[in-house]
């Protein structure tokens, strides 16, 4: 089994409820197993157009290989109407793979990790969240890199269904 952190966003129509629909949609197939969720995120667009974004980050096991994973995921932008007009459009929803295991590539189809995993506070945060101590073998310990993302705004959202949104960065969360 893999593991492979998968990153959600999206700045167009309910994102929150498309991105809990969208992990719904993984949830039920069989090639993968959800380990954990991050609560959602509310941030400013980065070198993006349209309004703020909300995102979460998740944590799987899988049996897929990495670009395996790449297509299911991007199935699921389909499923979900994802359109792609121009360079950093808004969108409805984006699921950017992060991690796969520790492999690294360059490949422009599949590059692993995600060449902006340590330059954004929407993926940082989320991923730290539900793996405080993340740590990959060419960049070390992410949070390490929370300072250079310091003045990006972000802000985390209280769950709708419990209060997990005001704990603590540290504890894993599964909602
Ligand atoms: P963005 O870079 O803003 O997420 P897209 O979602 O349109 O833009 O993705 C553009 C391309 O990035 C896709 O065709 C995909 O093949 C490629 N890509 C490269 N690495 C990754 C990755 N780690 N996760 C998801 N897509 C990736
Ligand atoms: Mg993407």
């Amino acid at each position: 089994m893999a593991r492979a952190f998968i990153g959600f966003g999206g700045n167009i129509g309910d994102t929150r409820q498309l991105i809990t629909d969208a992990i719904v949609c993984l949830a039920l197939r069989c090639e993968l197993q959800i380990l954990a969720k991050s609560c959602f995120y509310q941030s400013a667009p980065v070198e993006a157009l349209g309004g703020d974004y909300i995102n979460a980050v998740i944590e799987i096991e899988t049996l897929l290989s990495p670009y395996g994973l790449l297509y299911v995921c991007q199935a699921v932008e389909q499923e979900f109407g994802r359109e792609r007009p121009y360079t950093n459009a808004p969108r409805t929803l984006d699921l950017d793979i992060l991690s796969f295991e520790g492999i690294h590539q360059e490949d422009s189809e599949l590059t692993l990790p995600h060449p902006r995993i340590t330059e954004r506070s929407f993926v940082l945060l989320p991923l730290l969240e539900i793996a405080p101590d993340f740590f990959l073998p060419h960049l070390g310990e992410l949070k390490d890199y929370l300072p250079q993302v310091a003045h990006q705004r972000i802000e985390k959202l209280p769950c709708r269904n419990c209060n997990c949104g005001e704990k603590a960065i540290s504890s894993q969360s599964t909602h």
